[in-house]
């Protein structure tokens, strides 16, 4: 299905990139929502995001203050001429923000991976002409999140826009949420009219990840960033580790580069980025190989087997030399990278075998 677009029309808003959502992961008190969204007013911000009702992975975390919140939002829009943005997740939280003039709305990433819910929040959306931001599922589905955007356009939503904020993963990583940046990109290659935000504060989990991140999405021609921004995020009440103080926002935007976005994807610059792609994913596909591998090595201490078996690791090297050389590259140098790989497998099942 071909989505119906049309501009997302934020009244006072330059489309000039990056248009910049900021805020607080939740609205925790009218104190905290006020002073930090002062803060960022006076950093030139003009879209204060906070989270009003909360998805935790885990019963017992802090869920949002719910709709006692929705009043201090309308004091951001009315003592500080923000445009205001929050998270909806159902047909309840749907009509309470639009009854306190919320001015966007954004689907979270567990709600997207949910086809009953977004219908649910489609069918309550109908009639409504509002912004809504459909951030991708949980899992990197490009399908399910076209899904996501055809149920919402579907009834009659023509404001859309996506949020990249990356996408959860079992093993060790260097990111919260992996990014897996050319899902972002093929969607945006399907529906070039669908504006395009960065979430780097959901992708990397950890501050010093943010300003990288933005970067990243400039330079893949991202139209905006929604950044989790906080009064004093130590003492958040959720996602304290990525959150920033407005001051430090303001100094991350004022260093990106932005670049014209006309310029064409074979640019250096892009194709340095599809490298950075690979070792990212090459690192994520090392780390589980070798989470695999100490499962071996427990398997072989239970049993008393030796740590290397010889037979099978000659087999992987002719294999894979084999293999290697089918894709075009030199056998002698697949083996070398599997003697390293071998190597560090050997001295994390000894780790193993000695515990
Ligand atoms: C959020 O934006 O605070 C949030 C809960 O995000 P996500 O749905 O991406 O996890
Ligand atoms: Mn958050």
């Amino acid at each position: 299905m071909e989505l119906q677009l049309e501009p997302l029309r934020l009244p006072g808003i330059d489309p000039k990139r990056p248009i910049v959502i900021a805020g607080p992961c939740s609205a925790e008190t009218e104190d905290q929502v006020m002073d930090t969204a002062t803060q960022l007013c006076k950093k030139g911000i003009k879209i204060f995001r906070a989270g009003i009702w909360k998805p935790r992975t885990k019963p017992g975390g802090f869920e949002g203050v719910g709709t006692v919140g929705l009043p201090w939002m309308k004091r951001v829009q009315e003592e500080l001429g923000m445009l205001v943005a929050t998270e909806v997740a159902t047909p309840k939280h749907v009509e309470a923000a639009l009854e306190a003039g919320i001015d966007i709305l954004w689907v979270g990433a567990r709600t997207v991976a949910n086809p009953f819910a977004m219908q649910e929040l489609a069918d309550s959306l109908r009639g409504v002409d509002v912004p809504v931001l459909v951030k991708n599922p949980v899992n990197p589905d490009l399908e399910l999140w076209i899904g996501a955007l055809e149920r919402v356009n579907g009834a009659g939503i023509k404001r859309l826009g996506v949020i990249h904020r990356g996408f959860s993963s079992y093993d060790k990583k260097i990111y919260r949420n992996l990014p897996m940046w050319h899902i972002p990109i093929e969607l945006h290659r399907r529906c070039p009219a669908l504006p395009i935000f960065g979430d780097p504060s959901h992708i990397g989990g950890k501050r010093e990840l943010i300003a990288p991140l933005c970067q990243q999405a400039m330079d893949l021609g991202f139209d905006g960033l929604v950044i989790e921004s906080h009064c004093n995020p130590d003492c958040a009440w959720s996602d304290a580790s990525q959150q920033v103080t407005p001051e430090v926002l303001d100094f991350i935007l004022d260093k990106l580069v932005i670049r014209s976005n006309a310029q064409s994807t074979e640019s250096l610059e892009a194709l340095r980025r599809q490298i950075d792609e690979c070792d990212n994913a090459l690192l994520e596909l090392l780390s589980k190989r070798m989470r695999i591998s100490r499962e071996i090595g427990q398997y072989k201490k239970e049993h008393n087997m030796t740590v290397v078996q010889t037979d099978r690791y000659n087999e992987i090297l002719d294999k894979r030399g084999a293999q290697g050389v089918l894709c075009g590259m030199d056998g002698e140098f697949v083996k070398t990278i599997y003697e390293a790989i071998h190597e560090e497998s050997v001295r994390q099942q000894i780790d193993i075998m000695n515990k």
